[in-house]
């Protein structure tokens, strides 16, 4: 299973301790590098941070519902989602596709069958890996392009370089374009749920990220302060001068 990129990691998300551990025991054998999350706060950080080439996500999760957790997902990374789904459930089958899993597997499943499927699944990402962008992987309007999978940001022809957080924030506020995201809505997404700091943090990392983009003569977006509520992307159909993409909103 070890390609040249070292050996294929799958993240497995799974509260069922006993489901989590055979799945961790049977990947493992066949080569991959299993991690394991027990909830969906837990599985988003894991996958912002060790990047799967795979993820297994289990429906029936406490807290956040796996569908919910698909979602998140989907829109920050383009990692191929196989979902598992109860025995009865067609509904979740269908509305798991539709907010983005690539597969379902339906409990109870055969374990050979999972292996199959995870195997043929990580084959297609690799065949079309870096070819073909999925829904919402890329954001490309105004001349400005952001892309989750390559984590890449361009105003026109110039690169702009952002820190790991930076780019997470930005990644965050464009999927919820046109909605004010609180500061603690903003720590939960991007920082984790473990981050105990001060929401000020927030609000220092949207000064670095004004800051990376004021020398711009123009944006096809800012960033507005919403006062007392959060933060809220907003496209803007003309390009509008950098000088006023600190404007702050006096209204929520
Ligand atoms: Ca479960």
């Amino acid at each position: 299973m070890s390609s040249a990129r070292g050996p294929k990691r799958i993240l497995v998300v799974e509260d069922e301790e006993n489901i989590s551990q055979t799945l961790r025991y049977n990947l493992t054998r066949e080569g991959y590098e299993v991690s394991q999350a027990a909830t969906g706060t837990q599985a988003l950080e894991l996958a912002r941070q060790r990047h799967p080439d795979l993820i297994l996500l289990d429906l029936m999760l406490p807290e956040m519902s796996g569908l919910e957790v698909c979602r998140v997902l989907r829109a920050e990374m383009s990692t191929p989602i196989l979902m598992l789904t109860a025995k009865a459930s067609e509904l979740d089958k269908v509305v798991g596709l539709q907010v983005g899993a690539d597969d379902y597997v339906t409990k109870p499943f055969s374990l050979n069958e999972l292996l199959a499927r995870v195997a043929a699944m990580l084959r297609r990402a690799e065949l079309t890996g870096g070819q073909q962008h999925r829904p919402g992987e890329v954001e490309d309007f105004g001349g400005f392009r952001l892309d989750r999978a390559a984590r890449t940001v361009r105003v026109g022809t110039d690169d702009v370089h952002l820190s790991p957080k930076e780019f997470d924030l930005l990644s965050l506020l464009m999927a919820n374009a046109g909605r004010v995201l609180s500061r603690s809505t903003i720590i939960h997404r991007v920082w984790g749920s473990k981050f105990f700091g001060d929401h000020k943090t927030v609000d220092v990392h949207i000064r670095w990220l004004r800051e990376k983009f004021e020398h711009f003569d123009t944006l096809p977006f800012r960033i507005t302060t919403v006062f007392g509520v959060g933060y809220r992307f907003d496209k803007l159909d003309a390009e509008i001068p950098v000088s006023i993409l600190n404007e702050t909103s006096t209204s929520a």
